[in-house]
């Protein structure tokens, strides 16, 4: 069950004074929205702005709308801070996953039985409130554990687009245990060192080696690479949002795609969506923007949808073998 802290945000809107907040919510929590601004409004005596645009992650803070709709404050729900700098107060109110101590000890157990000497554990933001009791479980079976400490992240914090709480301590492990759920986490630590990642799943209680998917996975790949080998023309994405804007790099595989004698053009939006680029006839497409857009929605794109390090290799700059997630810490 996802535990909602708005005892926190009543607080944070108190402690600043604040007249008028706006509210940033991960569509998960759109169901509770009007419980939210009652509270607020109730308890923190305050006039609340909801925003409901599809929001997931902190990458896509609403600061600046906030300021503009005359808000004082944002409460933002579900991510820890990922902007080094904020246009107004920005309080980041957390969403975790309430688990069972005995959920926790049985993958606890579970990880001790696969007999890893040393290994680094890591999460997403849901799960983080999780980790220090995790890492004392396994070191009382007798495991070396490590956690690093990022850059931009929390520690042991795990980002679709951030895996630097890793790689700084993958050498030290034979193993990387992700706490947490879902595929897409656990395929991006695969790709950032060479050591098994097991998934342990807090809402399952499973302990899963990640294995196949990692093969199908790059499959779909190499085939979306294939299909756009002999595009003529390639659409590259920028998102508006603040921290998923890359046009440096957009312009630079522009130039990239131009020097190999083919055509390239940028196309911007706020949230990208294979609907609005239906009337768009170019041949590729690659996304500068969240790298989850190219992995995880590029089945929704009627163009092959690649991320820049997959463009390099269809330009030939890169062999497949050395296939990464894309970063942008
Ligand atoms: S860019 Fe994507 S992976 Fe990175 S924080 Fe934003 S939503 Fe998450």
């Amino acid at each position: 069950m996802l535990e909602l802290d708005l005892d926190k945000a009543v607080k944070a809107v108190k402690d600043k004074g604040a007249g008028k907040v706006a509210v940033q919510i991960p569509e998960g929590l759109k169901t509770r929205a009007l419980e939210i601004a009652e509270k607020l409004e109730k308890e923190a005596g305050c006039e609340v702005f909801t925003f409901i645009e599809p929001c997931y992650g902190a990458c896509d803070l609403a600061d600046a709308k906030a300021k503009q709709l005359g808000a004082e404050m944002l409460l933002h729900f579900g991510h820890t801070r990922f902007l080094a700098k904020e246009e107004l107060p920005v309080a980041y109110i957390p969403l975790h996953y309430s688990v069972k101590k005995a959920v926790l000890a049985g993958l606890a157990e579970k990880t001790a039985e696969k007999k890893p000497k040393q290994v680094v554990v890591c999460t997403t933001a849901q799960y983080l409130h999780l980790l220090p009791e995790f890492k004392k479980m396994l070191e009382s079976k007798g495991l070396k554990v490590f956690a690093g400490k990022g850059n931009g992240v929390e520690q042991g914090q795990v980002l679709g687009c951030n895996y630097s709480a890793v790689k700084e301590v993958a050498e030290k492990a034979t193993a990387i245990v992700f706490l947490g759920d879902g595929l897409f986490h656990p395929l991006g630590i695969s790709f950032c060192c060479s050591k098994p990642v097991y998934t342990a799943n807090p809402l399952t209680g499973e302990l899963k080696e990640l294995k196949g998917e990692r093969e199908l996975f790059l499959k779909k790949r190499s085939a979306a690479i294939a299909r756009a080998m002999d595009a003529k023309s390639f659409g590259i994405l920028l998102s508006t949002k603040k921290g998923q804007l890359h046009s440096r790099l957009a312009l630079k595989l522009k130039k990239k795609i131009e020097a190999k004698g083919r055509k390239a053009f940028i196309f911007s939006a706020n949230f990208i969506r294979a609907e609005d680029l239906l009337g768009i006839k170019v041949e590729a497409l690659v996304s500068t923007a969240c790298p989850r857009i190219a992995l995880d929605d590029a089945s929704s794109f009627r163009q092959p949808l690649l991320s820049p390090s997959e463009l390099l290799v269809v330009l030939g700059e890169k062999k497949f073998e050395e296939y990464g997630m894309e970063e942008f810490s």
